[in-house]
């Protein structure tokens, strides 16, 4: 999308600022009293399926993201933000699917938290909007939905890399990268985090499974300098790495992993002077729960 679910109390309010600022968030707008505005949530691929019994892999998607939304409503102090980075719904991103995920992440609103979402190739515009039937932002392009949350200390850039529903590869193509690289112009003074479902790759083209056009987007993000780190989803693995100073920070997935060490979870976000601070919060008792990583800006 992405899509903006502001907190209970402020939907109305968010509903008019949203229409009128065209894809930018200011974090003023959406902060809760007792958030910490250097504090996020981070999520990705939370698979849920319209049936809340579904199980795959052999995790219940429902229960997976009902723990994680309590452990971040209960957050003291509450983060300013969630964001969950794609694949959201099951495999096809049914209505019945974000039906679900709109119940589940209640309690976040209730919490005073706003919830950002973007859309992975297990999602569907259409149907997103549909099945969750609020928070629409409206997109500076009309061929993607992508927008800016203007934070206290940095600015999110949220991106979309739906090419088509359940086939697994990515794409941003010429019109989003094009909107990013002045998105980010006019956005140099604060520190730039990049959100995007895909994994970037470097592999032969006819090879990936992630961001088919990971050149062009580095290209866009390598010389400006204020682009700090670009973090997504998609391969259910909790990695880092480095590519040109820039942090490529792979979220663990909600819902179910695909190779059996690795954790699911989520990630809590704590901004400071010149980096940030991540903290793995796993599920099911894995041995990285609690594993903290430092990143310190280039
Ligand atoms: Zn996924």
């Amino acid at each position: 999308m992405p899509l903006h679910l502001p907190p209970l109390s402020r939907r109305r309010f968010l509903a008019t600022g949203l229409a009128a600022c065209a894809g930018a968030l200011a974090w003023r707008d959406a902060l809760g009293a007792e958030a910490d505005a250097d504090r996020w949530a981070l999520l990705a691929d939370t698979h849920v399926a319209a049936d809340r019994e579904r199980a795959s892999r052999g995790v219940n998607m429902a229960d997976h993201l009902a723990r994680v939304v309590k452990a971040v409503a209960d957050l003291k102090p509450l983060p300013a933000g969630a964001i969950l980075n794609g694949d959201a719904a099951y495999l096809k991103g049914e209505e019945g699917d974000y039906r679900l995920l709109g119940e589940l992440l209640k309690p976040l609103a209730a919490a005073g938290l706003p919830v950002h979402l973007t859309l992975g190739n297990h999602d569907h515009r259409d149907n997103f909007r549909a099945g969750l039937g609020r928070g629409a932002a409206r997109s500076p392009l009309a061929s993607h939905q992508v927008s800016v949350v203007e934070a206290k200390r940095v600015n999110w850039f949220l991106l979309d890399s739906l090419d088509r529903t359940n086939a697994t590869p990515g794409t941003l193509g010429k019109g989003q990268l094009d909107w990013l690289a002045g998105a980010l112009d006019a956005r140099s003074a604060k520190p730039a985090l990049v959100v995007v479902h895909h994994d970037p790759q470097w592999t032969a083209p006819a090879k990936r499974s992630g961001l088919v056009d990971t050149e062009r987007l580095f290209e866009v993000l390598a010389g400006r300098k204020q682009v700090k780190a670009l973090i997504f989803g998609h391969t259910h693995r909790w990695r880092r790495e480095k590519r040109e100073g820039i942090h490529l920070v792979n979220l663990p997935p909600v819902g179910y992993v695909f190779d059996k060490d690795s954790p699911s979870g989520w990630v809590d976000l704590r901004l400071g002077d010149g980096g940030a601070t991540l903290t793995l919060h796993a599920l099911g008792g894995h041995r990285q729960d609690g594993v903290r990583v430092e990143l310190t800006w280039r």
